[in-house]
Formats: C-alpha cells, sequence, structure tokens
C-alpha cells in the first residue's frame, strides 16, 4: 500500500465469542448474539461519524436490533455514531419475533429458545409497563424498542441497551405467578434503565470510555433508583395483590438491617468500588461491603417519602428524576450526587445535607419507623418468627456440607467458623443443609452446642451458644387515625386507596 493513497482498509480479526451468560457476545449452531462493545474495532477520532454495518447470517437466519435497517437491504443496519452501534445488541438465528405497538411506538418481543411462556399475555403486559413509564417520565425516547429474551437453563438477569434490553430467565417459569412475577420484575427494572442510565446518565459515563473502568460515584441511583422503582412500577400497576406492598416493604426493612456491610461502607463507595468489588462476588461481601443495587434502592424509597413529606406531598422522587432527565439531556455533561441533592432540596423545600451524609456517603442505619411513619405505616418486629440461627449459610456438594457465609457478629461468627468450613456434625450427629433448620428447632436460646466441622482435612470442634436471629421478619400495618398528609402520602405513592 502507498502512503496516502488508501481509500479504504479491510481488517479480518477473530472474536471468542462463548460469552451468552455475560450477554456479551455469543455463537453457536443455534443463534448469535453481537453486543457492539464486546465485538466492533473502532478508531476513537471517527467515534461520531456515521457508519454500517452489515451481517451475514448463517443460511435461513434473520437478524433483530434496536438499528435500522439501510433500505434495500434488511441485513444492513446504520448507526449515528459509534455510541449507537456500540448500544444495539443483534440477536442472529432463527428466535421469534413478536411485534406490538404502544402508545403510537412499534415495540419487538424477540425470543430465543424453547419455554412455557405464553406471548399474548407477555405483550399485554409489558405493554402495561411500557404505558407505567411513559406515564412517569412523559415519552418513549426512542421509536422502536425491542425486548431480548434468551430462555436457557443457565444464567440470569439483564442488561438495558439504547433501545433494547437483552434479557434471560429459565424456559418453565412463565405458568408459576411467582416466577412470573419474578420476570415481570426484571423487565420492569430493564425497561426503566431505558431513562435512568441510557438517557440520564451520571459524569463518570458521559460519554463512555469503552477502553477502561468508568468509575462513578452514582451507581446507587443508576441501579437502586431503578430497583426502587423497577418494583414500586409493578405495584402501582396492580401486577400483585395489594397485601404484597407491605410484605416488599417488610423484606425491605429485613434485608437492610440484617447485611453487616450497609454498617461498614456507603452506597456511594460502594459505587465507586463496582469495578474492584461489588462483582467480585468476595466471600465477605456481605459482611464487609454495602450494595448498591440493594440499599441504593432503600436509600430512594426513604429519599422519596422525605421529599413528599417536606414538599406537602407536592412533590416527590418521581418528580426529581423526571428534572433530571430534562436538564442532563444524552450528550451532555451528565448529572452527579450534587445535582440529584439540589433538585431533591430545591423540591423539598428543606436542606438535605444531614439526610445524604448519613444514607449516600455515611453509614447510619436507616432510620424506617420515622420514613414509613410519613406514609402512616408502622413497623412490628415478628418475635414469635425469630428462629434460632447460626448465622450461617451452607450449601450441600458432592455429599458434603460446606459453609458458604458466615453473617458478622453471629455466633457461629464468633465462635470461629470460617467460609469454606466442611459441616459434619452438630453435637455429635451428623447434619447437612437440609436438616439444619428443624436441628436447631430442638434448641433454645442460651443453649450450648458444637459445631464440628473438617477445615483443610483437620477435624475442628466449635462450641457457642445459641440465640435467636438479631434480626427479625417485620409486618407493615397501617396506622387507626392517619393524618390527612399520611394519607395523601400513601395514596399517591403506592398509587393506592386508604380504605
Ligand atoms: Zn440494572
Amino acid at each position: 500500500m502507498e502512503k496516502g493513497r488508501a481509500t479504504g482498509l479491510t481488517i479480518h480479526y477473530k472474536v471468542y465469542a462463548n460469552e451468552f451468560e455475560q450477554r456479551t457476545r455469543g455463537l453457536n449452531d443455534e443463534h448469535a448474539f453481537v453486543d457492539g462493545c464486546a465485538v466492533f474495532m473502532y478508531l476513537e477520532k471517527y467515534r461520531s461519524l456515521p457508519l454500517t454495518v452489515t451481517v451475514a447470517p448463517y443460511q435461513g437466519w434473520h437478524v433483530t436490533t434496536g438499528l435500522a435497517s439501510v433500505p434495500g437491504n434488511r441485513f444492513t443496519f446504520k448507526a449515528k455514531n459509534l455510541d449507537e452501534l456500540m448500544d444495539c445488541p443483534m440477536e442472529i438465528g432463527n428466535q421469534k419475533d413478536f411485534e406490538f405497538d404502544v402508545e403510537g411506538k412499534k415495540h419487538v418481543l424477540c425470543i430465543f429458545g424453547a419455554g412455557n411462556y405464553d406471548s399474548n399475555k407477555m405483550i399485554t403486559d409489558i405493554g402495561k409497563i411500557v404505558k407505567l413509564n411513559k406515564e412517569f417520565w412523559g415519552d418513549l425516547p426512542y421509536e422502536r424498542y425491542v425486548f431480548f429474551l434468551h430462555l436457557g437453563l443457565q444464567g440470569g438477569g439483564g442488561t438495558e441497551h439504547l433501545n433494547s434490553t437483552i434479557m434471560q430467565t429459565g424456559p418453565f417459569g412463565f405458568k408459576n405467578p411467582n416466577s412470573y412475577r419474578g420476570f415481570l420484575g426484571l423487565v420492569s427494572h430493564e425497561y426503566f434503565h431505558t431513562w435512568n442510565v441510557k438517557q440520564l446518565r451520571p459524569k463518570g459515563i458521559a460519554p463512555y470510555d469503552y477502553t477502561k473502568e468508568n468509575y462513578v460515584h452514582e451507581l446507587w441511583v443508576a441501579e437502586g433508583t431503578t430497583s426502587y422503582y423497577g418494583g414500586l412500577m409493578l405495584l402501582r400497576g396492580g401486577f400483585s395483590p395489594s397485601q404484597s406492598a407491605y410484605d416488599w416493604l417488610a423484606n425491605t426493612v429485613q434485608g437492610e438491617r440484617q447485611r453487616p456491610g450497609n454498617r461498614i461502607q456507603s452506597v456511594s463507595e460502594s459505587s465507586f468500588d463496582a469495578w474492584i468489588k461489588y462483582w467480585k462476588e468476595h466471600q465477605q461481601g456481605f459482611n464487609s461491603e454495602s450494595d448498591y443495587y440493594g440499599k441504593g434502592s432503600d436509600v430512594s424509597l426513604v429519599l422519596d417519602l422525605e421529599i413528599r413529606q417536606h414538599s406537602s406531598n407536592k412533590y416527590s422522587l418521581d418528580d426529581v428524576m423526571r428534572t433530571l432527565y430534562k436538564r442532563f439531556p444524552l450528550g451532555g455533561r451528565g448529572y452527579t450526587v450534587d445535582d440529584l441533592r439540589s433538585v431533591a432540596e430545591k423540591l423539598s423545600g428543606t436542606d438535605l445535607g444531614k439526610f445524604f451524609e448519613n444514607y449516600v456517603t455515611g453509614t447510619v442505619p436507616v432510620d424506617w419507623e420515622r420514613y414509613l411513619g410519613y406514609a402512616g405505616l408502622t413497623l412490628q418486629a415478628k418475635d414469635s418468627d425469630r428462629k434460632i440461627s447460626l448465622g450461617i449459610m451452607t450449601a450441600d456438594r458432592e455429599n458434603r456440607t460446606r459453609v458458604m457465609s458466615v453473617v458478622a457478629g453471629s455466633p457461629a461468627y464468633e465462635a470461629g467458623v470460617d467460609i469454606g468450613d466442611e459441616v459434619v456434625a452438630l453435637n455429635g450427629l451428623r447434619v447437612r443443609t437440609s436438616d439444619l433448620p428443624d436441628r436447631l428447632a430442638d434448641y433454645k436460646p442460651g443453649d450450648k452446642v458444637k459445631l464440628t466441622v473438617f477445615r483443610r482435612d483437620r477435624l475442628r470442634e466449635f462450641e457457642m451458644t445459641l440465640r435467636l436471629q438479631d434480626v427479625p421478619s417485620y409486618k407493615v400495618t397501617k396506622v387507626e387515625q392517619p393524618t390527612p398528609l399520611q394519607k395523601s402520602i400513601f395514596e399517591s405513592w403506592l398509587k393506592t386507596t386508604w380504605e
């Protein structure tokens, strides 16, 4: 090639593509999935130029993607720029595409794999979730949206994209109401991301740097607030019986209180450390780390109630999210926690300095009684449900019972039981994961027991004094005589009537 004269360049390269479970790239004799940023090469200086990509599918296969195809060629697609290409994954194979319209926009439910699903029911329910979000945000920021679904026995979860999401779930859970509700929860979470993250982005990931880790302090908003609304939308949409709002809150409180890591690491730090801690799934994570998904959702929930309370229920976190969405359009500088705080302060008319210090950058336990009280709800510990607990989680593999986690501060933790220990016996009699609860139920608080384990092939014995589990389960109920403000917060928050 003569210098300066070439008008094009052809590059061939191979990509390892066996990562369906990471939802990045995969190719086998059944289908292919391509997430652009895990497959395509690029040059930074040409990042903003429009481009086209042509797929050569295997015989009889077709392509489903959020990208628009070039007229006259159904396998050539165009993107405004590299970022659009990177954020519009493709499914290539014999997937089933179910098309439907909601609010004047085209939607596709694209399913790979066999399962016991009812596509009409799914379309109806997904359509409701689309409508709820349109009501919430005010618009649908796309022309066409694709819900990719991989049905398989392995993997689970989803990844959000610009005008699509790729979700994975088990193939035969669609008839069971609980697992179907779990699937809708996944849809609700991923779809909420269409605004919160794909449009409204934290400063650290706008624009995205594909070459390295992008550190941000706002994942507790990006993921936590999305988790909060993912669940809340299903309640507001009437996907669950009314009782489950109380169960949801009761489980939320118990979950937040029983994770020792919540007292050690803030959600802001958990967000920042996502690259080096959260996704490493360290065995001690539960004890030493917070969780920007779960705790981020908790903080979002109480922030919502705080804003409602201080503004006499004129404003809520819904308004904060909408305001940020308008103020920080895609392509701009991205928002920070300070931006979120200043919008929340403006709407609530109160200084939220202490709130952010306690719950966002601090590790203060959430004052659930106070916040739920704003909505006329009370919290009672179900002491009668408290069980004897050692504070360990075990799993049986190849006929061996292993300690998978030890809760900080629990009797087992204090006695010295460790992750990885192979549990052999409780008080001299063999115990396995399945019969541990029954065995413990025979004792009462204050009883001493001996737990025998193999640790690195050496037999060890640990003596511990039993007690009831530290954090009880809870019951959430309405107060007898609500104030008008409590009633109004409850009703507009959960979109239901007090009765
Ligand atoms: Zn998410």
